[in-house]
């Protein structure tokens, strides 16, 4: 930008500031700012547009006929104005008539101006409005003035976002981000939760949008770019970065972008033109979060994050924010964040009551996370972190995968009374801790729960499993940096043993790959992670981090009993392998003198329908089976299981899944092999009641699944709840849900 053009910017900006300064209530300071800029760019019309919920309203104007303001509005979209809100883009025209979208709106009096100038109002990458500015004459205007009138735009928005606009005048718009909000996301872990907004990223108010002193605030932007390079550097040395959560091709490129003479250079003319430090770095925000919704490319929005995530440490850098691990923590926290690696959440550990991302997904690593601390998660809450400040009321429902963030207070009251509610189950749930889940009919189900961290841990006593049916052991793994040694390894495997005392915990071994990536483990590039190399696969291949990891199991029983089990057997010689390889492992610690366990059971996780039709000898050699109901579930179905489109499809009480699963209940009972379920399915009551009836005899699930499970389970006759599968089963109805669902209701029990 030339010198001269820097220099006008700079004196509109400032002759702003001091027209809003002096300026009374809200429509007053819009009324100037039109005024303004007609004069300054030497336009007939300037007029400001604002967002009232999927409208915009034309709430100021100098040149337009007055009648129209707070009268003419459109839908985003519609029009030239509506155009530049949805595409976050400028639109200049000598001849707005013929422009694509071009719309009349009579009221206004507009028909008699060629040319068009509208430049989006936005913060962060949220459209709050449109600015425009019309000529009669067919005028081109000039790449300066282009540049001009987003400046000022950067300045209305930050105004806005102080409430700098609203009154209270019947006709003022209200403050942006002060109204109730609804948001609709999806489930990441259920339950219940009201506290008060933690931002992961505080959003950072800036009070004074125009600078005095070019000079001085590029030189507060160089120091905390040389600061954020030194940070990103000290980042990459750092050897030990478990707990920065940062994946080492994140830090690289945050040090690329640190660096990037473009990035830098836009934010130095933005400040040359008037704007403060701060602006300047938002400035560039919003247009990466601009093309981030315009981007498809996965790796691209990735890339893109990465830079929103860096502008975020410079503006902190830039405002002295403190970073989230150096502010005090409220009472009752829900953290609110874009998307959060499981490091960092386990840094909040269980000082959360709720967690809200606007991305994540169901097998995330954060959502992993969430589940073990059994904090109420939902994620893909879309604009959540716009919307939400530090501080602000916010009930979270993991239940139904919503979230009400500044709630009036009849919708605080009914939520309080269902979390009431839900108290009072779990106290009902409580006094059934000691007793057995055993059928009116007298049959004993055992229920287990599953776990993948020593946070898990604590919840064995009070949810009344009977032991932990399956441990996920490579959490420890996917929440590190670097491969935990051996020692490490059995050191936990030791004090998981400690803490479930008496009760038998089964490991299960490394299942990484497909969502499971660890973040010291090379990426190889798959068409289909979920079909590709994972489990046993990679241990079978890489067989030195099988065995270290048996070797850690081994040793960390000390001497007590141990079951073992391998995940995603796909046909028989891959489990007899597995095996032999432990067997391998006892020899091998025997001959060394090494304590070994007093027994050690060998299992296989049935995942692949595959499984089910392997010979006899496969059933006959596994001390035991488990069904990762979550995988087989999807390849019986061919439905990704992380794909919202399709994940919910599929009843798992579908005839055919129902038949799958009693055709292998009943060929381990030929072999005389113990079979459970360790998918999430065991945890929902309907379906585990399915599952007992067709033979199983062990659920492993979520700790809070077991009060409900439990109950459900002593309340029915389970040859009675036979009877009705069986029946519906031969109804051709697609599912035996309804079937079940009316006999329960018949009999009055709850579920
Ligand atoms: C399963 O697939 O059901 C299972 C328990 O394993 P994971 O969910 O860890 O893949
Ligand atoms: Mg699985």
């Amino acid at each position: 930008m030339p010198h001269s053009a820097a220099v006008e910017s700079r004196v509109l900006l400032k002759r702003l500031r001091d027209a809003l300064a002096n300026a009374g209530e809200g429509q007053e300071r819009l009324d100037r700012i039109t005024a303004l800029v007609a004069e300054a760019l030497v336009t007939e019309v300037c007029s400001i547009y604002l967002r009232v919920g999927q409208e915009l309203e034309l709430c100021a104007t100098t040149g337009l006929k007055r009648e129209a303001v707070h009268q003419t509005r459109m839908k985003i979209s519609q029009g030239l104005v509506g155009r530049i809100a949805a595409t976050a883009e400028p639109v200049n025209t000598q001849d707005a008539t013929s422009a694509r979208g071009f719309q009349y709106f009579p009221e206004t009096g507009e028909e008699i101006f060629a040319s068009f100038l509208g430049v989006p109002i936005q913060r962060l990458g949220e459209v709050l409005g449109v600015l425009v500015v019309q000529n009669r004459e067919q005028r081109s205007y000039s790449d300066d003035q282009v540049y001009a009138m987003e400046v000022v735009a950067m300045v209305i928005a930050e105004m806005a976002e102080l409430g700098a606009f609203t009154g209270s005048a019947p006709t003022d718009l209200p403050a942006p981000h002060q109204l109730p909000v609804f948001a609709r996301g999806v489930v990441g872990q259920e339950g219940v939760a009201e506290g008060v907004v933690l931002m992961h990223d505080p959003q950072i108010l800036i009070t004074n949008p125009v600078s005095d002193d070019p000079r001085a605030e590029a030189a507060r932007l160089d120091a905390s770019l040389s600061e954020l390079r030194k940070e990103v550097d000290r980042m990459i040395e750092d050897d030990a970065l478990e707990d920065s959560g940062e994946h080492r091709d994140v830090l690289n490129a945050w040090r690329m972008f640190a660096h990037d003479k473009g990035w830098v250079k836009r934010m130095h003319a933005s400040i040359e033109s008037g704007l403060a430090a701060e602006v300047a770095v938002e400035k560039e925000q919003s247009a990466t979060r601009a093309r981030m919704s315009r981007v498809s490319d996965p790796y691209l929005r990735e890339r893109l994050h990465d830079l929103d995530d860096l502008s975020n440490r410079l503006l902190r850098l830039l405002t002295g924010g403190l970073h989230v691990k150096d502010r005090e923590i409220p009472k009752n926290a829900i953290l609110i964040a874009r998307n959060i690696g499981p490091g960092e959440l386990l840094d909040y550990g269980r000082m959360l009551s709720g967690i809200v991302l606007e991305e994540g997904s169901v097998g995330s690593h954060a959502a992993i996370v969430a589940r073990a601390l059994a904090i109420p998660l939902v994620i893909q809450t879309r604009g959540i972190t716009r919307e939400a400040h530090d501080g602000e009321c916010i009930l979270v429902d993991g239940d139904q995968g919503v979230v009400h963030l500044r709630p009036e207070e009849n919708v605080i009251e009914a939520f309080r009374a269902k979390i009431d509610m839900l108290a009072a189950a779990q106290e009902a749930y409580a006094a059934l801790r000691d007793k057995p889940a055993e059928t009116k009919d007298g049959v004993n189900i055992c229920l287990q729960m599953n776990a993948g961290l020593m946070a898990d841990l604590p919840s064995l006593g009070p949810s009344g499993a009977q032991g932990v049916g399956l441990y996920r052991t490579e959490l420890q793994f996917l929440v590190r940096r670097t491969v935990p040694q051996r020692g490490e390894q059995a050191a936990l495997y030791s004090r998981i043993l400690d803490s479930a005392g008496d009760l038998p915990v089964t490991f299960r071994t490394l299942d990484i790959g497909s969502d499971k990536v660890l973040p010291y483990m090379k990426r190889s590039e798959e068409p289909n992670p979920a079909l590709g190399w994972r489990a046993i696969r990679v241990g079978l291949d890489r067989k030195g981090v099988l065995r270290m990891q048996i070797q850690a199991l081994l040793r960390g029983a000390r001497g007590r009993r141990l079951k073992i089990m391998f995940p995603f057997i796909a046909q028989f010689n891959e489990f007899r392998e597995a095996r032999s390889l432990l067997l391998e492992e006892i020899e091998r610690e025997k001959a060394k003198g090494h304590v070994i366990p007093a027994g050690v059971e060998i299992g296989a996780m049935l995942e692949t329908p595959s499984l089910a039709f392997a010979p006899d000898q496969f059933f006959e050699m596994a001390d035991f089976i488990s069904i990762g109901g979550n995988d087989l579930k999807q390849f019986f179905f061919a439905a990704d299981r992380e794909n919202e489109l399709v994940r919910r499809r599929y009843d798992t009480l579908n005839v055919s899944f129902l038949t799958f699963i009693d055709q292998i209940a009943r060929r381990c009972d030929a072999a005389g092999t113990p079979v459970s379920f360790c998918g999430e399915d065991a945890g929902r009551p309907m379906e585990a009641l399915a599952f007992a009836a067709m033979g199983l005899r062990t659920l492993s699930m979520r700790p809070a699944s077991i009060g409900p499970v439990k109950r459900l389970i002593r309340s029915v006759d389970l040859g009675e709840v036979r009877e009705v599968i069986d029946t519906a089963c031969k109804s051709g109805e697609q599912s035996v849900r309804g079937a079940l669902v009316a006999w329960l209701e018949d009999a009055n029990l709850k579920f």
